[in-house]
């Protein structure tokens, strides 16, 4: 459908560079990040300048990757919560925190991702301003089915959407993944404030983000493939897989 070579010739031109924020806390270091970023050196943006920002509560467990020239990793120690679904929610503020800090200046695109899977193929085609993922398993299912959040208490209630997007990668520039970000950390403290959690915490206030705030790029299904789904025939070129869940193993309990 396009010729990646033109899109990586026009970023090299402009002098692209993007930063890739991942966290692994708890057991999910262990458990999936080093096939995320050795499947990045190999797989993400090659031939741009990317440096890897590893968000965790064990620094000194972050495996050392050999990597290219031009490439960095730089490893942030975060808090650890002891429900998962806040510390999967708290990634918004820290990445907002995190494009004041230290993005600003430095890189013109940030990419957010779920520790959880593996790359195969993804270039500079998936660069944009506001970059939003069909979520795999709704792409092929009619808007009913899709599972926003349906209680009027939560900020991020919605009664119908355009799309059904994952929350598993985001990305744009600095400027729209700060403010991504924000709505996001603020709506979830505004519902904590109302003792209201949304059904899919993070993902709820992306969705409801991204239907106020249209994305200017939309990624197909290719770019977050599970290959455990069914309906894989319409996948020419699976991107992004997802790694097998270990909810039972890994997640912590509260
Ligand atoms: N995460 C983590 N440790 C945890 C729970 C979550 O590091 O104990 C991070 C990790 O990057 C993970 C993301 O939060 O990929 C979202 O959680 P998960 O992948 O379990 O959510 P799902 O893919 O099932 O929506
Ligand atoms: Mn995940």
């Amino acid at each position: 459908m396009f010729d990646p070579k033109l899109y990586d010739k026009k970023h090299q031109e402009r002098n692209t560079s993007v930063a890739l924020t991942v966290f692994a806390v708890g057991r999910y270091l262990d458990a999936y990040l080093n096939t995320f970023l050795t499947s990045a050196e190999k797989h993400f943006m090659i031939g741009l300048p990317v440096t890897y920002y590893v968000f965790t509560d064990l620094p000194e467990k972050v495996p050392k990757i050999e990597l290219a020239p031009q490439r960095d990793l730089k490893v942030v120690t975060v808090q650890r919560y002891s429900r998962w679904q806040d510390i999967s929610m708290m990634r918004m503020k820290v990445i907002s925190e995190m494009i004041d800090m230290e993005f600003e200046g430095k890189f013109n695109y940030v990419f957010c991702l779920d520790v959880d899977q593996e790359f195969k193929k993804i270039g500079s085609e998936a660069l944009g301003e506001s970059v939003a993922l069909v979520h795999s398993y709704f792409f092929n299912l009619p808007k009913e089915k899709f599972t926003y959040d349906k209680n009027p208490k939560s900020k991020a209630y919605m009664e119908t959407g355009d799309y059904y997007y994952h929350a598993a990668l985001f990305g744009g520039s600095l400027q729209n993944v700060k403010a991504l970000a924000d709505f996001c950390h603020l709506s979830i403290m505004e519902d904590k404030l109302n003792e209201v959690e949304a059904l899919w915490h993070d993902e709820s206030h992306l969705n409801k983000y991204f239907w106020l705030n249209k994305p200017s790029r939309l990624l197909s299904p290719e770019y977050c493939w599970d290959n455990n789904l069914p309906d894989g025939r319409n996948i020419l070129l699976a991107r992004l897989v997802w790694a097998p869940k270990q909810y039972d193993k890994l997640r912590t309990r509260k």
